[in-house]
């Protein structure tokens, strides 16, 4: 998560790109027509994303225990139980990971680093804005009118 100083003018919550794509995957992967599981490619294709980003979120998914790769006749990607009552503050905080809201170190600190009451005040809305989150599983974001959507969304043929 991106939230840019008041001294760059501009004040943004903004999710990553990538986390978007995540979280697309695992909602794609939490709707199941008759059992039927996914690929990688599937997934990709129904969401529109590329593959080779897509490949990357999964992986890291299957890392943090959400999606998990079954084997064999009918085998694909299938959500956990995990990852289907995970919160959704908290699966982000593990895509984007825990870090500052505001970027006030690194190799260009801000002067006003080591005490500043506005990076307290955007620590604060960052850590209200994963609760505001943490309200939602992953089940209740597939409820309908989602579910459905998801589940008519086809991509390319590829041969
Ligand atoms: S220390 Fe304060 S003023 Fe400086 S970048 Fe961080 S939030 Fe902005």
């Amino acid at each position: 998560m991106h939230l840019r100083c008041a001294f760059d003018n501009l004040l943004c919550v903004q999710l990553t790109k990538y986390t978007d794509l995540a979280l697309r995957a695992v909602m794609r992967l939490a709707v199941t027509d008759g059992g039927a599981l996914l690929t990688t490619r599937e997934v990709a294709d129904a969401m529109r994303v590329p593959y080779t980003h897509t490949a990357k979120a999964i992986a890291h998914l299957q890392h943090l225990g959400v999606v998990e790769s079954r084997r064999g006749r009918g085998g694909g990607l299938a959500l956990t139980d995990r990852g289907r009552s995970a919160r959704v503050g908290e699966l982000i905080r593990e895509l984007e990971g825990d870090r500052e809201a505001v970027a006030c170190e690194g190799t260009n600190p801000c002067p006003l680093a080591g005490g500043c009451r506005l990076r307290h005040a955007f620590r604060e809305a960052q850590l209200a804005f994963y609760a505001s989150l943490d309200r939602f599983t992953v089940d209740d974001l597939v409820a309908s009118p989602t579910g459905p959507v998801l589940l008519s969304l086809t991509g390319p043929h590829h041969p």
